[in-house]
C-alpha cells in the first residue's frame, strides 16, 4: 500500500468514526448498533455492520460513548458521557436520562464498607414515562 492510499484509508476510517459518534451524540433515544448501522448507511451505503460494531467499540475505548450495559442483553448506546441514571419505560421500551441527583455518596459507602475500588454503578428506574401513564 503507498501512503497515499494509506492516507485515504485512513481518513475513510476517521471520517466513518466521526459520522457514527454524531448520530449517537444527536439522538437521547439511546439507539441500538443495528438502529445506528442503519442511519449510517443512509450517509455511507457500502458500510458494514461490522465496521459499525468496531467503531462503537473504538468510541467507547476512547470515552466518546457510553454503552448501557445494565439494561439487559440488547446494547444501547449513548452519547452522554456525564454521569446519570435511566428510566426505562415498561409499556413501551422509551430509555429517558435522569441527570440529577448523582448520588456519589453510594460509592464511597460501598468502598469504606467493602474496601472496593468503585469505578463504575449503575442504577435503572423503571415504570411508566408520561406518555403511557
Ligand atoms: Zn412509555
Ligand atoms: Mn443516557
Amino acid at each position: 500500500m503507498t501512503t497515499m492510499e494509506h492516507n485515504a484509508s485512513k481518513t475513510r476510517r476517521t471520517r466513518q468514526r466521526e459520522i457514527i459518534l454524531s448520530i449517537v451524540k444527536n439522538t437521547v433515544t439511546h439507539p441500538t448498533a443495528d438502529w445506528i448501522y442503519e442511519k449510517v448507511r443512509q450517509l455511507m451505503p457500502n458500510i458494514s455492520l461490522g465496521t459499525v460494531y468496531r467503531n462503537l467499540k473504538i468510541l467507547k475505548e476512547m470515552g466518546e460513548l457510553n454503552e448501557l450495559d445494565c439494561l439487559g442483553s440488547n446494547a444501547r448506546f449513548d452519547g452522554n458521557t456525564r454521569q446519570h441514571y435511566h428510566f426505562t419505560c415498561q409499556k413501551c421500551g422509551a430509555i429517558v436520562d435522569i441527570e440529577e441527583p448523582v448520588h456519589k455518596e453510594i460509592e464511597t459507602a460501598i468502598a469504606q464498607k467493602t474496601g472496593f475500588e468503585i469505578t463504575y454503578y449503575c442504577m435503572g428506574f423503571y415504570g411508566k414515562c408520561s406518555e403511557c401513564r
